[in-house]
């Protein structure tokens, strides 16, 4: 939003309330863990002078694949980072489906979660049936207030999957309206537009991704890795499209999926670090940049608040200081 907008904003909800429309904000107490539900009147993180990030990806596994490693530095440097999967990936496997496979996403995601240093939370929303409905609106601007976010994350709306095309619409969607006093009343407005980013992926129509941040997590690879390893209903047996010939039954052949898991992984963001190399050397300088092995990307939305050059540095502190 630009400065007059929330200028205005200010004024008409000004007006308001010298016209006696009361703002009957709830209370703000501090959570005594970080809130992790999605529905109405839940406590706000409070303000500590840390960064909050939260990302929206539609599977428990997407957040993990694109800011797991942003997400774990961050999370070292004691700021505050939330995953949610906005669906609960309950069609995600090829021999098994429902509750029960729900329940296995969450505890893979949760596992990942511990590595990492993040906190996660799975909506209970059926895999493959996200739609970017005023109810689902609600829900995602509630949780970015309540996560008190700096910077905000998701895919974007063009890509294969209509899940991931509407967590992207979701967010686009709030990136207005989580400063909007009357929206979501019980739920206090953020005061800062968020930054809103989109997270990298291949897909060119009617426009490519453009890198405008590209992050070095060479120093939590392994980390990340192993934090998708966890995730073996997807990374293991393959998911949907998986099948029974995938599932190892030895523990050898549990050994050689998860190297191949991790092989595969580390060349996915090796890929992405040759990719955006120019990029890198433009945050990381020459040298610096030449050595990064693999990289996280993000563009930015031009919807939420546009970020000077030393704003993205100051939201990604992992860059050394320019001369
Ligand atoms: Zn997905």
């Amino acid at each position: 939003m630009r400065t007059w907008q929330w200028f205005s904003l200010g004024i008409v909800a000004g007006l308001l309330a010298a016209a006696g429309f009361g703002f009957a904000q709830p209370a703000v107490e501090p959570a005594e863990e970080a809130a992790v539900v999605s529905f109405a009147g839940q406590p706000v993180r409070p303000d500590d002078g840390k960064l909050g990030i939260i990302e929206f990806g539609a599977h428990p596994d997407d957040c993990e694949i694109r800011a797991g490693g942003v997400g774990a530095m961050w999370s070292d440097l004691g700021h505050h980072v939330k995953f949610v999967s906005t669906t609960n990936g309950d069609i995600g496997h090829w021999g098994m489906a429902g509750g029960p496979l729900a329940k296995r996403r969450n505890a893979e995601v949760q596992a990942a979660a511990k590595i990492l240093g993040v906190t996660t939370e799975v909506l209970d929303i059926h895999d493959g049936e996200l739609m970017p409905t005023l109810e689902n609106r609600k829900i995602v601007t509630r949780l970015i207030r309540q996560w008190n976010a700096d910077i905000v994350i998701a895919h974007r709306p063009n890509d294969y999957h209509p899940d991931h095309r509407y967590t992207g619409v979701l967010m686009q969607d709030s990136a207005y309206m989580v400063g909007v006093p009357f929206l979501c009343p019980d739920t206090p407005p953020l005061k800062k537009n968020p930054v809103f980013l989109y997270s990298a992926d291949r897909f060119q129509t009617p426009v490519p991704f453009r890198a405008d941040i590209v992050v070095s997590i060479d120093g939590v690879i392994e980390r990340k890795l192993d934090a998708l390893a966890e995730i073996e209903s997807q990374f293991i047996e393959g998911g949907a499209m998986g099948s029974a010939d995938r599932v190892p039954k030895t523990a050898a052949e549990k050994k050689a999926a998860v190297e191949r898991l991790r092989e595969s992984f580390r060349s996915r963001f090796a890929d992405t670090a040759d990719r955006y190399r120019d990029k890198l050397i433009e945050l990381y300088g020459e040298a610096q940049g030449r050595q990064v092995r693999c990289a996280e990307a993000f563009e930015i939305c031009e919807y939420g608040r546009q970020p000077s050059p030393e704003e993205i540095r100051r939201l990604f502190p992992f860059f050394p200081e320019r001369n």
